[in-house]
């Protein structure tokens, strides 16, 4: 049945699983809101559940053998309860297509990463007929790039996102291929929704897209991602800024500049390397040399002495040989970063890489990363270490999971905190000197300088 344009559905309950990266929980996000407003009601409990999605990740061959191990256990739900209907979307389903239905199933429905806009319709459509509803096709302009996530009820932080897709074609990488080519949200769109979440308690945005500083670039003479930081850096509420992610070859000096200039913008980058070799980085088809990142970080330094540096590097690439490995390890021992999200490479399906000679033995793989893992825990321990005596502007998120009378929150360079406190502190930005550090995170104890609160 369809009101005002919209699709009424019964009120039945609906499961959400999501995989993968931050663009897939604000996809999730999405998924809720349109179908709550088409009736259904959420639930936390699957074996309650009447619809099941599963948001799907296929980044690594890992996250795909996840995702059919959880939907067999969403197999037993559905021999019990046969009216239950079970679909996918997001990168796997991209990927995939009615080729889902081959490989599970039981699934009902698979639609792709520019679709989500259509599920009100598709589930109501397996309502009525039964049958299977599959839709992979891409947009040339996402629709559903203009839907608002809605932030979680008390949330003091939260993802807007500014652009999607990617034109960078990386070898190794799927997300050009599943999430099509880049397209970025109007600037007065994104600032009408950073207003409105901060009328409704948001003290932090993080500016989300896979390549967030090209933010811009496909429309000739339109406000670039610098721009858009300083905007939003004005908005009234909004007293952090954070983004993510960030390709080195489009860190301009522009950008850089701006983390002297904008007060609200956090004194945290995560720029991913990916390798400290040159002639990986060159075969990764990344646009940068590992001086270019050298120089990259030394600028960023440069203007905002304190700022915390993190990263991502895969380990094994096709052709990456003990030398190159080695070069990581050098970059990794100039650089020092702050954390490093590491991986083994990945062969996945219609990439550049995945056609490329000399692959690498898992064994070498695996002791690469252990090796790699090792030295970067040294360097998370230093850093961390480094913030003891120190007192940190933390902004409090909420009650410490493993400590109901602690409080927990961030420092602007993006380190938990976690500190004996009481909840009407959440939302507040407190002083806290740090008297402990641990692997990720740090323990402290707020000052009571007069009113305790900085903000
Ligand atoms: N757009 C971001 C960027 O350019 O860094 C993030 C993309 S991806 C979701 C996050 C990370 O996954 C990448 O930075 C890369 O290190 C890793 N990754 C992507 N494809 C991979 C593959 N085939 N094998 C292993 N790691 C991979
Ligand atoms: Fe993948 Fe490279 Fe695009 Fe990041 S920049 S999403 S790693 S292709």
């Amino acid at each position: 049945m369809l009101q005002d344009g919209k699709i009424d559905l019964a009120k039945k309950k609906l499961y959400i699983q999501t995989f993968g990266c931050q663009m897939n929980v604000q996809d999730a996000d999405k998924m809720s809101v349109l179908l709550l407003e088409s009736g259904y009601e959420a639930t936390d409990d699957p074996a309650t559940a009447d619809l099941i999605i599963v948001n799907t990740c296929s980044i690594r061959e890992k996250a795909a053998e996840k995702i059919c191990s959880q939907l067999g256990r969403f197999r037993t739900l559905k021999v019990q309860k046969p009216h239950l209907k079970i679909g996918v979307g997001g990168c796997l389903a991209q990927h995939w297509g009615e080729h889902f239905f081959k490989r599970v199933p039981y699934l009902d429905l698979v639609f792709g990463t520019h679709q989500i806009h259509r599920l009100p319709e598709m589930v109501y459509a397996l309502e009525q007929t039964g049958g299977r509803q599959a839709e992979t096709a891409f947009c040339d302009r996402v629709p559903s790039l203009d839907i608002v996530a809605q932030p979680t009820a008390g949330a003091v932080t939260t993802f807007v996102t500014i652009m999607q897709g990617c034109d960078n074609f990386c070898a190794y990488c799927v997300v050009p291929a599943l999430r099509g080519r880049e397209q970025s949200r109007p600037l007065p769109e994104i600032l009408r929704e950073v207003k409105t979440l901060a009328g409704q308690g948001i003290r932090e945005v993080t500016l989300l897209g896979q390549n967030v500083n090209s933010y811009g670039q496909t429309r000739d003479g339109s406000p670039d991602f610098t721009d858009l930081i300083q905007a939003v850096g004005e908005i009234a509420g909004i007293e952090r800024i954070r983004f993510t992610t960030s390709h080195p070859k489009d860190l301009s000096p522009k950008l850089i500049a701006s983390f002297g200039k904008v007060a609200s913008l956090c004194e945290h980058i995560h720029l991913p390397v990916q390798s400290g070799s040159d002639r990986v980085l060159e075969r990764m088809n990344r646009g940068y040399t590992a001086q270019d990142y050298r120089e990259k970080i030394a600028a960023l330094r440069a203007t905002c002495p304190g700022i915390s540096i993190t990263s991502d590097v895969i380990v094994g690439f096709p052709g990456e040989e003990d030398g190159d490995f080695q070069a990581t390890l050098a970059l990794m021992q100039d650089v020092r970063f702050d954390n490093l999200f590491s991986f083994q490479y990945s062969q996945r399906q219609g990439t550049a890489a995945a056609g490329m000679d000399r692959q690498v033995s898992g064994s070498v793989k695996r002791e690469r990363l252990r090796v790699l893992q090792a030295l970067q825990a040294e360097h998370t321990r230093e850093k961390y270490s480094a913030c003891l005596g120190r007192t940190e502007a933390v902004l409090v998120e909420g009650v410490s999971k493993n400590e109901p009378n602690e409080m927990t929150g961030r420092t602007r360079g993006n380190r938990i905190v976690n500190f004996p406190g009481h909840p009407e502190l959440i939302g507040k930005t407190v002083s806290v000197k740090i008297t402990k550090a641990f692997l990720h995170s740090l323990r402290g104890k707020m000052e009571e300088r007069g009113a305790a609160y900085v903000h």
